[in-house]
């Protein structure tokens, strides 16, 4: 196939997450005119500063967003370091080193999402790179906000809009989140979210207050030395503290507790997460998990108002069950995660990559793009089922038989297995070469 045959195609992406942005500025790259349809009336660090917390970009992630253009200053991050393991009456067991740069060839970085978010849409409106190997033009990506899609026609390739309108393309990547409609539009009813009864309490704290506790004086006193720090109620139960860096200034505080006192709450408002909540609550809930004082002392006593989020995932859906018609799906749409592993936002990164490179490798020709989505699920659903599993594990939610026969994760084979990870076509080498060797 020439690159003078392929055809610059017209794509839908519902959903301006990490997962939509990054997928919009590798076909832009590729010369495809893009829309990205997105609910929210601006971005998210402005629109929902509630969801604008921490994450964690591991280096599988990191090698695929630096080849597209993303500046680390930009990101105003913190290099991932340091593991620290603590127990629930604040006994440090383990201070382990963290360095993926050496390991794998790209650092891991704790940055605010908002931060990953600026720096996609800068590429997005940027010309930089643009136009690699289609023949349509200048790629181009247009960003609409307040644009709910209410329901997809995967056979036509069209969206309704909750203003009624309508648009069609060739293509319809569903990357809105664990609540899909584009999911819904494949599968009907076939993958409902499930509930573990967590929720996730996150607060903001600034270094400087940190550095004045001499609980987590550990955390701060070493600049060189930065990282996640684990206070862990039991190895084998979800329930845990979780304290780290993503910029300079600033930490996140995220408490894994159980979410049952807020059942009624969720129910009345269809909402997966709560704003200001009362930090006599969290303090509650940490107690009864048995932890020390000084670990409530940290979450609670801090000035900044702590939000929360119900934790939920996705079974592990078939390759099959990725795309239809002209649709497919990326990102927590087709893996959501809870955060135990801190996989979710990479894994979607991972996958528009891949998304990316299968396209481009199509003519644009109706028969060469199914081709194409079923190459790209085929890539991704074995390595997404590997990870989904191991969060279980990470997270004590495997069976009580699984957890006897698998005990407690291994997490230097996880991140042996997962890290090291380069991009669709090198993960294609690598799967060809083991299914020769078999
Ligand atoms: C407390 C917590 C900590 C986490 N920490 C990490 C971490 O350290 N590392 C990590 O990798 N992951 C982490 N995650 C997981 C991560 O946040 C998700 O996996 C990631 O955001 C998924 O990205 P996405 O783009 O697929 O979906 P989303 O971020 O959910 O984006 C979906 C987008 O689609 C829009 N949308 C939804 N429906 C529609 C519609 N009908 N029409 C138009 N737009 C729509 C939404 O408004 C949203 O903007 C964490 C999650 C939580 C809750």
């Amino acid at each position: 196939m020439t690159k003078t045959s392929k055809k610059a195609l017209d794509i839908i992406i519902v959903g301006a997450g990490l997962g939509g942005l990054t997928a919009a500025a590798y076909l832009k790259k590729a010369g495809h005119r893009v829309t990205v349809l997105e609910r929210s009336a601006s971005s998210l660090g402005q629109s929902e500063p509630t969801a604008d917390f921490g994450l964690s970009i591991v280096a599988n992630a990191v090698h695929l967003l630096f080849a597209l253009g993303v500046s680390e200053p930009n990101l105003n991050g913190v290099e991932f370091t340091q593991m620290w393991d603590l127990t629930p009456d604040n006994q440090l067991t383990a201070s382990v080193p963290f360095n993926t740069r050496k390991m794998f060839g790209a650092p891991t970085l704790l940055i605010r999402r908002s931060r990953l978010e600026k720096e996609l849409l800068r590429i997005v409106d940027s010309d930089e790179g643009s136009t690699e190997d289609r023949t349509g033009g200048q790629g181009t990506v247009d960003l609409v906000w307040n644009a709910k899609v209410e329901s997809v026609d995967v056979d036509d390739g069209t969206v309704v809009l909750r203003d009624g309108t309508s648009r069609s393309a060739d293509l319809i990547i569903g990357a809105d989140g664990v609540n899909s409609v584009v999911r819904k539009a494949i599968l009907g009813e076939g993958a409902q979210p499930q509930l573990h009864g967590l929720l996730a309490y996150v607060a903001h704290v600034s270094t400087a207050h940190l550095a004045s506790l001499p609980q987590t004086r550990f955390a701060v006193e070493d600049a060189g030395k930065r990282g996640l720090a684990f206070w862990m109620s039991n190895p084998s139960a979800p329930y845990r503290v979780v304290l780290y860096p993503y910029s300079p200034e600033a930490f996140n505080i995220i408490c894994i507790l159980p979410d049952e006192r807020w059942a009624s709450t969720f129910a009345a408002s269809k909402r997966a997460s709560l704003s200001d909540v009362p930090a006599k609550i969290l303090k509650e809930e940490l107690e009864k998990q048995g932890f020390a004082e000084e670990i409530v002392q940290l979450a609670t006593e801090h000035g900044s108002s702590i939000c929360a989020w119900r934790l939920r995932t996705l079974r592990q859906m078939p390759c099959q069950e990725w795309h239809k018609g002209k649709a497919v799906l990326l990102g927590d749409a087709v893996h959501a995660l809870t955060p135990h592993l801190g996989q979710g936002v990479n894994i979607a990164i991972e996958d528009a990559e891949a998304l990316h490179y299968f396209m481009s490798r199509s003519d644009g020709s109706t028969k060469s793009l199914k081709l194409a989505m079923e190459q790209y699920a085929a890539l991704r659903a074995p390595r997404v089922h590997r990870i989904q599993w191991r969060n279980l594990q990470a997270a004590g939610l495997l069976s009580e038989d699984e957890k006897a026969k698998h005990g407690p994760i291994d997490r230097q084979e996880f991140g042996k297995e997962t890290y090291a990870y380069q991009g669709a076509e090198k993960e294609l080498l690598k799967r060809n070469k083991e299914e020769i060797s078999v």
